[in-house]
Protein backbone atom coordinates (compact mmCIF):
# COMPACT_ATOMS: atom_id res chain seq x y z
CA UNK A 1 0.00 0.00 0.00
CA UNK A 2 1.92 3.16 -1.70
CA UNK A 3 -0.96 5.79 -1.01
CA UNK A 4 -4.22 6.22 -0.17
CA UNK A 5 -5.91 4.72 -3.45
CA UNK A 6 -6.73 1.50 -1.75
CA UNK A 7 -8.86 3.12 0.83
CA UNK A 8 -10.90 4.85 -1.74
CA UNK A 9 -10.80 1.42 -3.88
CA UNK A 10 -12.41 -0.01 -0.94
CA UNK A 11 -15.60 2.35 -0.56
CA UNK A 12 -13.68 3.25 3.24
CA UNK A 13 -12.75 7.32 2.18
CA UNK A 14 -14.81 9.49 4.49
CA UNK A 15 -13.88 12.57 2.46
CA UNK A 16 -11.99 14.07 5.17
CA UNK A 17 -9.55 15.86 2.47
CA UNK A 18 -6.44 14.97 5.62
CA UNK A 19 -4.33 13.49 2.72
CA UNK A 20 -4.91 16.40 0.14
CA UNK A 21 -3.76 18.93 3.03
CA UNK A 22 -0.84 16.99 3.75
CA UNK A 23 0.31 15.57 -0.25
CA UNK A 24 3.62 17.45 -0.88
CA UNK A 25 2.88 16.78 -4.38
CA UNK A 26 -0.80 18.06 -4.71
CA UNK A 27 -1.24 14.71 -6.07
CA UNK A 28 -4.56 13.80 -4.42
CA UNK A 29 -8.15 14.82 -5.91
CA UNK A 30 -11.80 13.85 -5.25
CA UNK A 31 -13.86 12.18 -7.83
CA UNK A 32 -18.07 12.33 -7.33
CA UNK A 33 -19.65 9.23 -8.01
CA UNK A 34 -23.44 8.94 -8.79
CA UNK A 35 -24.91 9.24 -5.38
CA UNK A 36 -22.83 12.01 -5.02
CA UNK A 37 -19.97 10.75 -2.16
CA UNK A 38 -16.46 11.57 -3.38
CA UNK A 39 -13.50 9.59 -3.43
CA UNK A 40 -9.74 10.60 -2.91
CA UNK A 41 -8.11 9.83 -6.40
CA UNK A 42 -4.37 9.59 -6.40
CA UNK A 43 -2.62 11.34 -9.83
CA UNK A 44 0.59 10.56 -11.67
CA UNK A 45 2.04 12.75 -9.76
CA UNK A 46 2.51 10.60 -7.11
CA UNK A 47 5.96 10.30 -5.67
CA UNK A 48 4.89 7.12 -3.11
CA UNK A 49 5.98 9.03 -0.06
CA UNK A 50 2.92 7.62 2.02
CA UNK A 51 2.47 10.22 4.13
CA UNK A 52 -1.42 10.22 3.16
CA UNK A 53 -1.41 6.61 4.53
CA UNK A 54 -0.30 8.26 8.13
CA UNK A 55 -2.97 10.86 8.63
CA UNK A 56 -6.08 8.64 6.80
CA UNK A 57 -8.47 8.25 9.51
CA UNK A 58 -9.72 4.88 7.44
CA UNK A 59 -6.47 3.90 7.87
CA UNK A 60 -5.24 5.02 11.91
CA UNK A 61 -1.45 4.70 11.81
CA UNK A 62 -1.54 6.51 15.05
CA UNK A 63 -3.81 4.38 16.27
CA UNK A 64 -6.53 6.59 17.81
CA UNK A 65 -8.93 4.07 18.04
CA UNK A 66 -6.98 2.71 20.75
CA UNK A 67 -6.66 5.80 22.66
CA UNK A 68 -9.55 5.78 25.13
CA UNK A 69 -10.97 2.88 27.41
CA UNK A 70 -14.25 2.84 25.35
CA UNK A 71 -13.78 4.49 21.81
CA UNK A 72 -17.38 4.88 21.23
CA UNK A 73 -17.44 7.37 24.37
CA UNK A 74 -14.31 9.13 24.89
CA UNK A 75 -13.34 11.16 27.98
CA UNK A 76 -16.33 13.31 29.11
CA UNK A 77 -16.01 16.67 31.26
CA UNK A 78 -19.21 17.90 31.17
CA UNK A 79 -22.19 18.09 29.46
CA UNK A 80 -24.94 21.41 28.79
CA UNK A 81 -27.92 22.03 26.92
CA UNK A 82 -28.45 25.62 25.68
CA UNK A 83 -28.36 28.76 23.23
CA UNK A 84 -26.27 30.99 21.94
CA UNK A 85 -27.65 34.65 23.57
CA UNK A 86 -27.57 36.94 20.49
CA UNK A 87 -30.40 36.25 18.62
CA UNK A 88 -28.86 36.42 15.44
CA UNK A 89 -27.05 33.46 15.82
CA UNK A 90 -29.95 31.68 17.16
CA UNK A 91 -32.87 31.74 14.67
CA UNK A 92 -30.63 30.79 11.94
CA UNK A 93 -28.81 28.16 13.16
CA UNK A 94 -29.01 24.10 13.67
CA UNK A 95 -29.63 23.77 16.57
CA UNK A 96 -28.96 26.13 19.35
CA UNK A 97 -26.51 28.54 17.91
CA UNK A 98 -24.06 27.23 20.25
CA UNK A 99 -21.07 26.05 17.86
CA UNK A 100 -21.05 29.77 15.62
CA UNK A 101 -21.30 31.37 19.12
CA UNK A 102 -18.25 29.89 20.28
CA UNK A 103 -16.32 31.15 16.97
CA UNK A 104 -17.39 33.78 17.06
CA UNK A 105 -15.92 34.27 21.17
CA UNK A 106 -13.11 32.80 19.64
CA UNK A 107 -12.49 35.74 16.90
CA UNK A 108 -13.84 38.74 19.37
CA UNK A 109 -11.04 37.46 22.61
CA UNK A 110 -8.44 37.33 19.96
CA UNK A 111 -7.65 33.17 20.71
CA UNK A 112 -8.27 32.57 16.58
CA UNK A 113 -7.06 34.05 13.38
CA UNK A 114 -8.85 32.27 10.96
CA UNK A 115 -11.90 29.03 11.48
CA UNK A 116 -12.08 26.44 8.99
CA UNK A 117 -15.95 26.11 8.22
CA UNK A 118 -17.90 25.29 5.47
CA UNK A 119 -21.22 26.65 3.34
CA UNK A 120 -23.83 25.67 1.16
CA UNK A 121 -22.52 27.12 -2.04
CA UNK A 122 -25.36 27.93 -5.31
CA UNK A 123 -23.88 25.94 -8.32
CA UNK A 124 -26.07 24.26 -11.07
CA UNK A 125 -27.08 22.15 -7.99
CA UNK A 126 -25.87 23.81 -4.53
CA UNK A 127 -22.99 22.23 -3.27
CA UNK A 128 -21.11 22.37 0.27
CA UNK A 129 -17.51 23.88 0.15
CA UNK A 130 -14.90 24.48 2.79
CA UNK A 131 -13.85 27.97 3.15
CA UNK A 132 -11.60 29.86 5.73
CA UNK A 133 -13.23 32.82 7.83
CA UNK A 134 -10.96 35.71 9.22
CA UNK A 135 -13.30 37.58 11.05
CA UNK A 136 -16.39 36.70 12.86
CA UNK A 137 -19.08 38.30 10.31
CA UNK A 138 -18.04 36.19 7.91
CA UNK A 139 -19.56 33.11 9.88
CA UNK A 140 -22.58 33.46 9.45
CA UNK A 141 -23.32 32.12 6.16
CA UNK A 142 -21.76 28.62 7.25
CA UNK A 143 -24.75 28.05 9.80
CA UNK A 144 -26.96 25.17 9.68
CA UNK A 145 -25.75 21.59 9.24
CA UNK A 146 -25.26 20.25 5.88
CA UNK A 147 -25.77 16.58 5.10
CA UNK A 148 -23.86 16.41 2.46
CA UNK A 149 -20.34 15.54 1.58
CA UNK A 150 -17.27 17.88 2.48
CA UNK A 151 -13.43 18.18 2.35
CA UNK A 152 -13.01 20.21 5.47
CA UNK A 153 -9.50 19.94 5.67
CA UNK A 154 -7.98 20.44 2.51
CA UNK A 155 -8.44 23.98 3.34
CA UNK A 156 -5.61 23.82 5.51
CA UNK A 157 -3.69 24.45 2.87
CA UNK A 158 -4.78 28.03 2.76
CA UNK A 159 -3.84 28.34 6.87
CA UNK A 160 0.23 27.52 6.88
CA UNK A 161 0.31 31.54 7.87
CA UNK A 162 -2.21 31.53 10.48
CA UNK A 163 -1.40 32.01 14.42
CA UNK A 164 -4.41 29.96 15.57
CA UNK A 165 -6.83 28.14 13.58
CA UNK A 166 -10.33 26.59 14.46
CA UNK A 167 -11.68 23.59 12.84
CA UNK A 168 -15.32 22.77 12.53
CA UNK A 169 -15.57 19.07 11.72
CA UNK A 170 -17.34 15.59 11.43
CA UNK A 171 -15.88 13.03 13.81
CA UNK A 172 -13.47 11.58 10.54
CA UNK A 173 -12.85 15.34 9.88
CA UNK A 174 -11.23 15.57 13.68
CA UNK A 175 -9.24 12.64 13.75
CA UNK A 176 -7.82 13.94 9.97
CA UNK A 177 -6.58 16.72 11.92
CA UNK A 178 -5.54 15.27 15.08
CA UNK A 179 -3.66 13.07 12.71
CA UNK A 180 -2.19 15.27 10.77
CA UNK A 181 -1.00 17.21 14.57
CA UNK A 182 0.62 14.61 15.55
CA UNK A 183 2.32 13.83 11.97
CA UNK A 184 3.73 17.56 11.22
CA UNK A 185 4.46 20.82 12.85
CA UNK A 186 2.77 22.16 10.09
CA UNK A 187 -0.85 21.73 11.43
CA UNK A 188 0.52 23.01 15.30
CA UNK A 189 -1.25 26.06 14.42
CA UNK A 190 -4.88 24.33 14.81
CA UNK A 191 -5.86 25.03 18.55
CA UNK A 192 -9.38 24.39 18.91
CA UNK A 193 -11.29 21.47 17.75
CA UNK A 194 -14.89 22.01 17.75
CA UNK A 195 -16.80 19.11 16.99
CA UNK A 196 -20.45 17.99 15.64
CA UNK A 197 -22.31 14.66 16.28
CA UNK A 198 -22.39 12.78 13.08
CA UNK A 199 -24.69 10.09 12.56
CA UNK A 200 -24.26 9.73 8.62
CA UNK A 201 -23.54 11.96 6.21
CA UNK A 202 -25.33 11.41 2.53
CA UNK A 203 -24.34 11.59 -0.91
CA UNK A 204 -24.67 14.70 -2.96
CA UNK A 205 -26.84 13.34 -5.65
CA UNK A 206 -29.65 14.11 -2.68
CA UNK A 207 -29.59 17.71 -3.61
CA UNK A 208 -30.66 17.02 -7.20
CA UNK A 209 -33.50 14.94 -5.81
CA UNK A 210 -34.64 17.51 -3.63
CA UNK A 211 -34.36 20.24 -6.50
CA UNK A 212 -36.44 17.70 -8.77
CA UNK A 213 -39.04 18.80 -6.97
CA UNK A 214 -38.68 22.36 -8.14
CA UNK A 215 -39.44 23.70 -11.53
CA UNK A 216 -36.76 26.50 -11.03
CA UNK A 217 -34.36 27.41 -13.38
CA UNK A 218 -32.81 29.83 -10.70
CA UNK A 219 -30.15 28.03 -8.98
CA UNK A 220 -30.87 28.02 -5.19
CA UNK A 221 -29.70 26.67 -2.03
CA UNK A 222 -30.86 24.13 0.35
CA UNK A 223 -31.37 24.37 3.92
CA UNK A 224 -31.65 20.69 5.83
CA UNK A 225 -33.67 21.84 8.96
CA UNK A 226 -35.56 25.32 8.48
CA UNK A 227 -36.75 25.92 12.01
CA UNK A 228 -38.06 29.77 12.46
CA UNK A 229 -39.89 31.48 14.54
CA UNK A 230 -41.92 32.93 11.92
CA UNK A 231 -41.72 32.43 7.86
CA UNK A 232 -44.00 32.67 5.23
CA UNK A 233 -46.52 33.51 7.76
CA UNK A 234 -46.09 29.65 9.48
CA UNK A 235 -44.22 28.74 12.41
CA UNK A 236 -42.12 25.60 11.92
CA UNK A 237 -40.84 24.08 14.98
CA UNK A 238 -37.67 22.58 15.28
CA UNK A 239 -38.48 19.16 15.57
CA UNK A 240 -40.32 18.75 12.47
CA UNK A 241 -38.42 21.69 10.52
CA UNK A 242 -39.07 21.29 6.91
CA UNK A 243 -36.55 21.36 4.43
CA UNK A 244 -36.27 25.42 2.43
CA UNK A 245 -35.27 26.01 -0.92
CA UNK A 246 -34.07 29.82 -1.05
CA UNK A 247 -33.30 31.79 -3.88
CA UNK A 248 -31.71 35.20 -4.72
CA UNK A 249 -34.83 36.53 -5.77
CA UNK A 250 -36.65 35.97 -2.71
CA UNK A 251 -38.53 33.08 -3.69
CA UNK A 252 -38.96 30.12 -1.12
CA UNK A 253 -39.83 27.03 -1.52
CA UNK A 254 -41.00 24.60 1.54
CA UNK A 255 -40.95 20.83 1.03
CA UNK A 256 -41.37 18.51 4.20
CA UNK A 257 -38.49 16.29 5.89
CA UNK A 258 -39.32 13.30 4.97
CA UNK A 259 -37.76 13.92 1.63
CA UNK A 260 -34.44 13.80 3.56
CA UNK A 261 -35.51 11.23 6.46
CA UNK A 262 -36.66 8.76 3.74
CA UNK A 263 -33.74 8.75 1.73
CA UNK A 264 -31.37 8.66 4.73
CA UNK A 265 -30.67 4.70 4.24
CA UNK A 266 -30.51 4.77 0.38
CA UNK A 267 -27.55 7.43 0.79
CA UNK A 268 -25.82 5.99 3.18
CA UNK A 269 -22.10 4.45 2.79
CA UNK A 270 -20.43 1.94 3.72
CA UNK A 271 -17.26 4.29 5.22
CA UNK A 272 -19.91 5.80 7.56
CA UNK A 273 -21.72 2.23 8.15
CA UNK A 274 -18.31 1.38 9.85
CA UNK A 275 -17.83 4.32 11.98
CA UNK A 276 -17.45 3.71 15.83
CA UNK A 277 -16.63 7.67 16.43
CA UNK A 278 -19.97 9.16 16.15
CA UNK A 279 -19.31 11.71 19.92
CA UNK A 280 -16.21 13.22 18.22
CA UNK A 281 -13.95 11.83 20.67
CA UNK A 282 -10.73 13.92 19.82
CA UNK A 283 -12.40 17.08 19.70
CA UNK A 284 -12.05 19.99 22.07
CA UNK A 285 -16.07 20.78 22.19
CA UNK A 286 -18.50 18.75 20.64
CA UNK A 287 -22.22 20.09 19.84
CA UNK A 288 -25.54 17.95 18.54
CA UNK A 289 -28.97 17.61 19.38
CA UNK A 290 -30.51 16.50 22.48
CA UNK A 291 -32.41 13.64 21.31
CA UNK A 292 -33.93 11.88 24.06
CA UNK A 293 -33.12 14.20 26.86
CA UNK A 294 -34.92 16.06 29.56
CA UNK A 295 -35.76 19.87 30.04
CA UNK A 296 -35.40 20.77 26.09
CA UNK A 297 -36.81 23.59 24.28
CA UNK A 298 -37.95 21.28 21.68
CA UNK A 299 -40.17 24.49 19.72
CA UNK A 300 -37.55 26.53 19.14
CA UNK A 301 -34.08 24.48 19.20
CA UNK A 302 -31.22 24.25 21.85
CA UNK A 303 -27.67 22.58 21.51
CA UNK A 304 -26.32 19.65 23.15
CA UNK A 305 -22.90 20.93 24.53
CA UNK A 306 -20.10 18.65 25.96
CA UNK A 307 -16.58 19.22 26.27
CA UNK A 308 -13.58 16.77 26.28
CA UNK A 309 -10.36 18.52 26.68
CA UNK A 310 -9.46 21.07 30.00
CA UNK A 311 -8.82 23.29 26.78
CA UNK A 312 -12.86 22.68 25.36
CA UNK A 313 -13.72 23.09 29.21
CA UNK A 314 -12.10 25.94 30.31
CA UNK A 315 -13.51 27.85 26.68
CA UNK A 316 -16.81 26.88 27.63
CA UNK A 317 -17.18 28.13 31.54
CA UNK A 318 -15.96 31.67 30.00
CA UNK A 319 -18.43 31.40 27.32
CA UNK A 320 -21.11 30.65 29.88
CA UNK A 321 -19.77 33.50 32.42
CA UNK A 322 -19.34 36.24 29.73
CA UNK A 323 -23.18 35.42 28.64
CA UNK A 324 -22.02 34.13 25.17
CA UNK A 325 -24.14 30.88 25.86
CA UNK A 326 -27.02 30.05 28.38
CA UNK A 327 -26.14 26.48 29.76
CA UNK A 328 -27.88 24.08 32.14
CA UNK A 329 -25.62 21.32 32.89
CA UNK A 330 -26.86 17.69 31.60
CA UNK A 331 -26.82 14.42 32.83
CA UNK A 332 -24.20 12.40 30.36
CA UNK A 333 -25.73 8.76 31.19
CA UNK A 334 -29.15 10.74 29.71
CA UNK A 335 -26.65 12.20 26.59
CA UNK A 336 -25.56 8.77 25.75
CA UNK A 337 -29.04 6.95 26.07
CA UNK A 338 -30.17 9.55 23.70
CA UNK A 339 -27.26 9.21 20.90
CA UNK A 340 -27.58 5.29 20.67
CA UNK A 341 -24.37 4.74 21.99
CA UNK A 342 -25.09 1.33 22.34
CA UNK A 343 -26.73 0.59 19.65
CA UNK A 344 -23.95 1.82 17.91
CA UNK A 345 -21.51 -0.38 18.88
CA UNK A 346 -23.67 -3.36 17.91
CA UNK A 347 -24.47 -1.61 13.64
CA UNK A 348 -20.64 -1.15 13.47
CA UNK A 349 -19.53 -4.75 14.24
CA UNK A 350 -22.70 -5.85 12.24
CA UNK A 351 -21.45 -3.75 9.38
CA UNK A 352 -17.88 -4.54 10.06
CA UNK A 353 -18.31 -8.01 9.76
CA UNK A 354 -21.08 -7.68 6.29
CA UNK A 355 -18.04 -5.53 4.48
CA UNK A 356 -15.39 -8.31 5.18
CA UNK A 357 -17.33 -10.74 3.59
CA UNK A 358 -18.29 -8.67 0.63
CA UNK A 359 -15.98 -9.59 -2.58
CA UNK A 360 -14.52 -6.05 -2.82
CA UNK A 361 -10.78 -4.56 -3.24
CA UNK A 362 -9.92 -4.76 0.76
CA UNK A 363 -7.54 -1.94 2.15
CA UNK A 364 -5.24 -2.83 5.59
CA UNK A 365 -8.21 -0.88 7.85
CA UNK A 366 -8.81 -1.99 11.41
CA UNK A 367 -12.15 -0.60 10.10
CA UNK A 368 -12.62 -4.67 8.91
CA UNK A 369 -11.48 -5.88 12.51
CA UNK A 370 -14.39 -3.72 14.48
CA UNK A 371 -15.77 -6.56 16.73
CA UNK A 372 -17.68 -4.53 19.65
CA UNK A 373 -20.44 -7.08 20.43
CA UNK A 374 -19.92 -10.77 19.85
CA UNK A 375 -23.81 -12.08 19.45
CA UNK A 376 -24.51 -10.87 15.63
CA UNK A 377 -27.44 -13.44 14.36
CA UNK A 378 -27.08 -14.49 10.39
CA UNK A 379 -30.10 -12.57 10.02
CA UNK A 380 -28.56 -8.88 11.06
CA UNK A 381 -25.77 -9.30 9.15
CA UNK A 382 -27.57 -10.88 5.88
CA UNK A 383 -29.50 -7.47 5.98
CA UNK A 384 -26.19 -5.58 6.35
CA UNK A 385 -24.59 -7.29 3.03
CA UNK A 386 -28.45 -6.89 1.63
CA UNK A 387 -27.96 -2.92 2.29
CA UNK A 388 -24.40 -2.59 1.32
CA UNK A 389 -25.15 -4.38 -1.73
CA UNK A 390 -27.76 -2.13 -2.62
CA UNK A 391 -25.25 0.83 -2.26
CA UNK A 392 -22.90 -0.57 -4.46
CA UNK A 393 -25.82 -1.41 -7.28
CA UNK A 394 -26.89 2.28 -6.75
CA UNK A 395 -23.44 3.43 -7.67
CA UNK A 396 -23.76 1.92 -11.32
CA UNK A 397 -27.26 3.75 -11.96
CA UNK A 398 -27.06 6.78 -13.43
CA UNK A 399 -28.23 10.22 -11.77
CA UNK A 400 -31.48 10.41 -13.59
CA UNK A 401 -31.89 6.56 -12.34
CA UNK A 402 -31.21 7.28 -9.20
CA UNK A 403 -33.10 10.28 -8.86
CA UNK A 404 -36.75 8.16 -10.16
CA UNK A 405 -35.52 5.60 -7.57
CA UNK A 406 -35.08 7.82 -4.27
CA UNK A 407 -38.71 9.88 -5.67
CA UNK A 408 -40.44 6.39 -5.40
CA UNK A 409 -39.12 5.84 -1.96
CA UNK A 410 -40.32 9.14 -0.88
CA UNK A 411 -43.80 8.63 -2.67
CA UNK A 412 -43.81 5.06 -0.48
CA UNK A 413 -42.96 6.36 2.59
CA UNK A 414 -45.13 9.70 2.43
CA UNK A 415 -48.11 6.75 1.69
CA UNK A 416 -47.17 5.31 4.58
CA UNK A 417 -46.90 7.89 6.82
CA UNK A 418 -50.59 9.24 5.78
CA UNK A 419 -51.37 5.59 6.56
CA UNK A 420 -49.79 5.61 9.94
CA UNK A 421 -51.27 8.63 11.04
CA UNK A 422 -55.09 7.53 10.30
CA UNK A 423 -56.85 8.16 13.35
CA UNK A 424 -58.13 4.94 13.63
CA UNK A 425 -54.72 3.53 13.32
CA UNK A 426 -53.22 5.75 15.81
CA UNK A 427 -56.51 4.88 18.52
CA UNK A 428 -55.46 1.28 17.75
CA UNK A 429 -51.84 1.43 18.30
CA UNK A 430 -52.53 3.02 21.92
CA UNK A 431 -54.88 0.25 22.70
CA UNK A 432 -52.03 -2.06 21.89
CA UNK A 433 -49.50 -0.41 23.75
CA UNK A 434 -51.93 -0.48 26.69
CA UNK A 435 -52.73 -3.83 26.81
CA UNK A 436 -48.89 -5.10 25.46
CA UNK A 437 -47.63 -6.93 29.16
C1 LIG B 1 -23.67 15.31 8.56
C2 LIG B 1 -24.14 15.66 9.94
C3 LIG B 1 -24.71 14.68 10.75
C4 LIG B 1 -25.13 14.99 12.06
N1 LIG B 1 -25.67 14.01 12.85
C5 LIG B 1 -26.07 14.30 14.11
C6 LIG B 1 -26.65 13.30 14.95
O1 LIG B 1 -26.81 12.14 14.54
N2 LIG B 1 -27.00 13.63 16.24
C7 LIG B 1 -26.82 14.90 16.71
O2 LIG B 1 -27.13 15.14 17.89
N3 LIG B 1 -26.27 15.88 15.95
C8 LIG B 1 -25.91 15.61 14.66
N4 LIG B 1 -25.35 16.59 13.88
C9 LIG B 1 -25.06 17.91 14.49
C10 LIG B 1 -26.21 18.91 14.41
O3 LIG B 1 -26.91 18.77 13.19
C11 LIG B 1 -25.68 20.37 14.51
O4 LIG B 1 -24.65 20.55 13.57
C12 LIG B 1 -25.11 20.69 15.84
O5 LIG B 1 -26.12 20.52 16.79
C13 LIG B 1 -24.57 22.13 15.92
O6 LIG B 1 -25.65 23.00 15.84
P1 LIG B 1 -25.46 24.56 16.12
O7 LIG B 1 -26.80 25.21 16.06
O8 LIG B 1 -24.65 24.74 17.37
O9 LIG B 1 -24.55 24.96 14.86
P2 LIG B 1 -24.60 26.22 13.89
O10 LIG B 1 -24.38 27.46 14.65
O11 LIG B 1 -25.76 26.13 12.97
O12 LIG B 1 -23.25 25.95 13.02
C14 LIG B 1 -23.09 24.82 12.24
C15 LIG B 1 -21.60 24.53 12.07
O13 LIG B 1 -21.47 23.22 11.50
C16 LIG B 1 -20.54 23.26 10.42
N5 LIG B 1 -20.98 22.23 9.47
C17 LIG B 1 -22.20 22.13 8.88
N6 LIG B 1 -22.25 21.05 8.09
C18 LIG B 1 -21.04 20.46 8.16
C19 LIG B 1 -20.47 19.32 7.55
N7 LIG B 1 -21.16 18.55 6.72
N8 LIG B 1 -19.19 19.01 7.84
C20 LIG B 1 -18.47 19.78 8.69
N9 LIG B 1 -18.96 20.88 9.31
C21 LIG B 1 -20.22 21.20 9.04
C22 LIG B 1 -20.64 24.67 9.86
O14 LIG B 1 -19.45 25.03 9.22
C23 LIG B 1 -20.90 25.50 11.14
O15 LIG B 1 -19.68 25.88 11.71
C24 LIG B 1 -24.96 16.31 12.55
C25 LIG B 1 -24.40 17.30 11.73
C26 LIG B 1 -24.00 16.99 10.44
C27 LIG B 1 -23.38 18.06 9.58
S1 LIG C 1 2.03 8.92 -1.41
FE1 LIG C 1 2.81 11.00 -1.06
S2 LIG C 1 2.80 11.93 -3.08
FE2 LIG C 1 1.56 10.08 -3.24
S3 LIG C 1 -0.49 10.80 -2.94
FE3 LIG C 1 0.26 10.16 -0.95
S4 LIG C 1 1.12 12.02 -0.03
FE4 LIG C 1 0.85 12.41 -2.20
S1 LIG D 1 -7.43 10.90 4.31
FE1 LIG D 1 -9.64 11.26 4.30
S2 LIG D 1 -10.04 11.96 2.20
FE2 LIG D 1 -8.04 10.98 2.17
S3 LIG D 1 -8.45 8.84 1.62
FE3 LIG D 1 -8.42 8.93 3.83
S4 LIG D 1 -10.55 9.23 4.39
FE4 LIG D 1 -10.37 9.74 2.20
S1 LIG E 1 -20.45 8.72 10.10
FE1 LIG E 1 -18.27 8.84 10.48
S2 LIG E 1 -17.32 8.56 8.47
FE2 LIG E 1 -19.47 9.08 8.12
S3 LIG E 1 -19.43 11.30 7.84
FE3 LIG E 1 -19.90 10.88 10.01
S4 LIG E 1 -17.90 10.94 10.99
FE4 LIG E 1 -17.51 10.75 8.82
Amino acid sequence: MNNIQSVSDAYLCSNCGACKAICPEDAIHFKTSSLGRMYAEVNDSCIECKVCIKVCPSIDSHNLQTVFSDRYIGEIKTAYIGKATDFKIYKEAQSGGACTATLIYLFEHNLIDAAIVCRMKTANHPVVEAYVAESANQLLESQKSKYTVVEILSALKQTATKRSVAVVGLPCHIEGVESLIRQSKKFKNVKYKLGLICDRSLGETLEDVVMSYTNEKEPGIIEWRKKDFSADGKYYPYKTAPIRIKYNSGKNIVLPNIYRFALKEMFTSPRCRVCYDKLNTFSDIVFGDPWGMSDVDWNKGESLVFTRTSLGDKLMSDMISSGTVSMKTADIEELLKGQHVNERRRSVSVYASALNSLPLPKTDSYLYKQNDVSDISDNEKLSAINNLKGFLDNENLSKEELIGKARMIIEENMKRQKFNNLFVIRILRKIKRLIKP
